[in-house]
Parts: structure tokens; sequence; C-alpha cells
């Protein structure tokens, strides 16, 4: 993999869901080993999460300066990103704090619709599995539509990872419509999406999104991707990257995107 290929989804110690052993140093250590040139923390900024997981705020002075350190203390390059969650309220909550500190990049990711948790499974009560997937579908366009401060839209299709459905595969064409309203907006914004790769360790076989759908990000014009493993432990850092850089191929890309200072720049894959 070239070296300027960076994991642009990684959770640390500061993410409260991430294994309190993930520390920075660990991770910079596997970058290093691994041959690549940065790491890119992206941890969770989930604003009204609906249990209180979330509630303890970072400090992100702190974190900016503790990202000084170990970049300076291992020489190597840290960039500060974020995953931040949306919900159609915290619009400006959203914008106001990501102004305030220098992230290299954001990542907008839907971990909440209409209020409700998708991890512990609230969202899918009372719904059939179609009409929670569309539903999903929903919330992401409306996020795309009205919110514009991210670089790049997180596990765009991850809706299949919970729910508990037998089959929790789905029908790209099922939802081709909506979800070609969706790639638009992304488009026409300057906006991106990501290969996240954790998919194949949730045991569901695939990447988010799957083939169908980037292959429709690319027909559209769409040319920011970046990859992720979206790791919260040590051991899942940098994981999938040789089936997400096939599967890039496969849907026609050549390049693949990293961002410093929330400006993408396109790298050979
Ligand atoms: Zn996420
Ligand atoms: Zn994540």
């Amino acid at each position: 993999m070239n070296k300027k290929i960076i994991d642009h989804h990684m959770h640390t110690n500061y993410s409260p869901d991430a294994d309190p052993k993930a520390t920075m140093e660990l991770y910079i250590q596997s970058a290093k080993e691994k041959g690549i040139e940065g790491v890119m923390f992206t941890d969770h900024i989930d604003f009204d999460f609906p249990s209180d997981l979330f509630d303890e705020m970072t400090d992100y002075n702190k974190y900016l300066e503790e990202i000084k350190r170990v970049s300076k203390k291992e020489n190597f390059k840290v960039f500060m990103g974020v995953e931040i969650g949306y919900q159609p309220h915290l619009n400006q909550r959203m914008t106001d704090f990501l102004s305030s500190h220098p992230f290299d990049f954001v990542i907008c990711s839907i971990h909440v619709g209409d209020g409700l948790d998708f991890y512990n499974g609230d969202f899918f009560k009372g719904k059939t599995q179609k009409e929670a997937y569309l539903r999903y579908y929903e919330i992401v366009l409306d996020a795309v539509k009205s919110y514009d401060d991210y670089d790049v839209f997180g596990h765009i299709d991850y809706i299949i990872r919970y729910g508990g459905y037998e089959d929790r595969s789905y029908q790209f064409n099922d939802f081709k419509d909506i979800i070609d309203q969706i790639l638009k907006a992304i488009i026409k914004k300057g906006k991106g999406i990501e290969i996240n790769t954790s998919g194949i360790r949730y045991g569901l076989g695939v990447l988010h999104p799957g083939i169908d759908l980037l292959k429709r990000y690319k027909e559209l014009g769409g040319k920011i991707i970046t990859f992720g493993s979206d790791t919260h432990k040590i051991r899942d850092y940098y994981t999938g990257f040789e089936e997400a850089k096939k599967m890039l191929i496969e849907a026609g890309f050549e390049y693949i995107t990293v961002f410093k200072g929330r400006k993408p720049e396109f790298v050979k894959i």
C-alpha cells in the first residue's frame, strides 16, 4: 500500500466506546511498523446522544496539545480529525464546535435517527426492515442537504450493521432513488464518502459502502473517497485496506483522497 494512504477513521482511548488501551502512541508504533507515513485520529463527538455514553466531552484544547506532544515525541505526522454525529437540531452547535479547533479532517456520521439509537435497536422497533433502512436514508438525505461542515460522510450504508435481522444485506436497487439523491447532494457540495472497512470485522463480509453504491458514486462524478478502518482497538487498525483497494479499482477509481487542514489531496492507488 502506498505509504501516503493514511487510515482516515481511527478511535483512540479518547472515544468512550474504544479500548482503554488504544493509545495514540501504540497506533503510531503500529503505523511505523506498517510503513505508513502518518496517523489521522478521528475520535467521536456525539452531542445530545440518547444514552449517557458520550456525555463526557473531550477537551479539544488539551487533545490538540496531546497530538502535538506525541507527534514530537514519536517524530511522526499526526493529524487531528473528528467523527461528528449529525442530528438535525445540532446543525449550528456542530459548526460552532468545528470552527473553534484546527481540524485536519471531519467525518459526518449518523449514529442516531429520530432521537433513537441504532446500536441498542431502539430505532428499529415497530418498523419493518425496509421501513427502517428507508427512514435511515431519508435522515441521511436531510443531513447532506442541510449540513455542509464536513469532508466525508461516514459509513454511508452502515444501517445494515444493526437491527438484528437474520439477513442484514440489502438490495441496492430497493433504495436506488434515494441513494442517488444523497450522492448527488454530496458531490454537488464538493464533499466525499469513505470506504469504511469495519463491515468485514462485524461479520457482514462487506465494506461500507458496497460495490453497487460505489460504482454509482463514480458514475455520478464522485471523486473524493477516503479509506477508514473505524478501528476502536490497536488490533483493527488499517485492516481491510487491501479489500477496499480492490473494490475501489473495480469501481473504476484511480485515486484515493487524503486530507490535511480540511483540504483534499489525491494519491494514486
Ligand atoms: Zn461511526
Ligand atoms: Zn467511527
